[in-house]
């Protein structure tokens, strides 16, 4: 059989959460476009609430999508929800504790339950890969988080699905433990499996992943190679606090500004292209007297800024 170009392949996606008693109607997908070529390992990032979880759980058909289409594996997850289904492994953001199982069982159960025959099952090999063999017959509640974070990733895989999916997999995750886990991903990478990982840190996708797609308020706002990507992290911040608190950032031509805290606010400039010099010049032009200054590193945020520069937050129907 012909493999696919890409392992996930998702156009026009939307989601409406229905509004229950307490909570109103809230889309949180809004035209999700996105294509992860076989083979990659795909970071799909963004801040709390732009979509990631909800995106995955459609892509684990846990969640059921409003509109759009989807293919794993070039498998319509609408016309072929099983073969879709089976394409994929998903770890689960949440560490579910199968308490009364020991890791053995609980990865037999999931094979089982995916329909793998008994011959073809790879419960010890599994184990052995994730660094649980010794634990393979200990109750899981004995197992520490960093093991039951293993045992998750080992029971994505019993039925040998060619995309794996990590939903924030680091989170609370301690660096021995990281490197662990990364290096089995490369791993499975190396073997031909597609990765997708949601993360909200930058560094990690950055690290680890060869294409990155950022998400925010339920749309894809970038999705390119991460070498790409990062041409476009040439920017700096100054923060700058005037004499007098202001109410809103002050437009300054050519650079981006924002509102922070206490009346200061933030401007952003590329390194390539401006010095903090000129764009202290551009806050007096504005007739502001500074106070004080600092300069730091872009985040995530100001990434998501210089890329989305758009309509003001209040104009916003999406926004929390
Ligand atoms: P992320 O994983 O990027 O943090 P989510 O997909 O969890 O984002 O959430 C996207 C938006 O949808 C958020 O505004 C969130 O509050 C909302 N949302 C998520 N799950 C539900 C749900 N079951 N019912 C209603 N709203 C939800």
């Amino acid at each position: 059989m012909d493999l696919p170009d890409y392992a996930i392949e998702a156009t026009g996606v939307f989601k409406t959460y229905a509004a229950t008693k307490t909570t109103p109607e809230k889309r949180a997908l809004n035209g999700i476009d996105l294509k992860v070529p076989r083979g990659s390992i795909f970071g799909l990032l963004g801040p709390n609430g732009a979509g990631k979880s909800t995106f995955i759980n459609i892509l684990a058909g846990l969640t059921h999508k409003t509109a759009g289409t989807v293919k794993i594996w070039g498998r319509d997850i609408d016309e072929r929800p099983r073969d879709a289904r089976a394409a994929i492994g998903v770890v689960p953001q949440e560490l579910a504790a199968d308490v009364f199982f020991t890791p053995e069982e609980s990865l037999e159960t999931q094979a089982g339950m995916y329909g793998v025959p008994k011959s073809e099952r790879r419960t010890a090999e599994l184990l052995a890969a994730l660094g649980l063999s010794d634990k393979a017959r200990a109750y899981v509640r004995q197992l520490s988080g960093g093991m039951k974070r293993r045992l998750m990733v080992a029971k994505a895989m019993v039925h040998n699905p060619p995309v794996l999916i990590l939903d924030e997999p680091t989170a609370g995750v301690d660096v021995e433990l990281r490197r662990q886990l990364w290096s089995y991903v490369l791993e499975l990478n190396r073997a031909g499996v597609t990765i997708v990982l949601t993360t909200h840190y930058l560094e990690e996708a950055q690290e680890l992943c060869d294409r990155i797609a950022i998400i925010n308020r339920g749309e894809v706002v970038v999705s390119e190679p991460t070498s790409t990507l990062l041409r476009r992290l040439d920017t700096r911040n100054v923060v700058v606090t005037p004499d007098t608190p202001v109410d809103n950032a002050p437009a300054l031509v050519g650079f981006e500004t924002r509102l922070r805290p206490g009346g200061a606010f933030a401007v952003t400039y590329k390194t390539g292209q401006s010095s903090v010099e000129q764009v202290l010049a551009a806050v007096r032009g504005q007739g502001l007297h500074i106070k004080d200054i600092a300069t730091e590193d872009p985040d995530l945020e100001d990434v998501f800024m210089s890329l989305t520069y758009a309509a003001p937050d209040a104009a916003d129907p999406l926004k929390d």
